[in-house]
């Protein structure tokens, strides 16, 4: 069994920009999972939709995030091939939740100050008892963004 640890809130390497090779794995989707080597937006719908979201990484805490509806995507496939990926829906908000990842940003990040302190300070409720950042999974099926 494959055991891999996971940066919950907190740990710096949350906030850390992603060197340049970088994969996102949006799990649902065709070919499963996608791989996208060096993702960037390059167009965006000016058009969004608020959808809740959470993040392995923040357990147990959730957030109604505004983002474009509609992404192009260009990336490198796993054979380093280019792609051109136009999508919506919730592939295009996965996508955009993983290459803020890359970037250093979290989901957390597009809530107004109010919002974001008060999941902080649930977070904080609910971890009272735990210490440290990182902790071990084991890896499942993507459904979680
Ligand atoms: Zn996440």
């Amino acid at each position: 069994m494959t055991v891999r640890k996971l940066h919950l809130l907190g740990s710096p390497v949350l906030r850390q920009r992603a060197e340049p090779v970088a994969v996102v794995d949006v799990g649902e989707a065709t070919p499963t999972p996608l791989v996208l080597i060096n993702p960037r937006i390059v167009q965006q719908s000016a058009d969004t939709d608020v959808a809740e979201e959470g993040c392995l990484s923040v357990p147990e805490i959730f957030g109604d995030i505004e983002r474009p509806m509609r992404v192009v995507v260009e990336a490198l496939d796993r054979e380093g091939r280019p792609v051109h990926l136009e999508t919506d829906g919730y592939q295009a908000r996965a996508i955009q939740h993983e290459i803020d990842h890359l970037d250093g940003v979290l989901f957390l990040d597009h809530l107004s100050a109010v919002k974001r302190g008060l999941l902080l300070a649930k977070w904080k409720r609910l971890r009272k008892k735990e210490t440290g950042y990182v902790k071990e999974v084991t890896p499942q099926p993507a459904g979680e963004l």
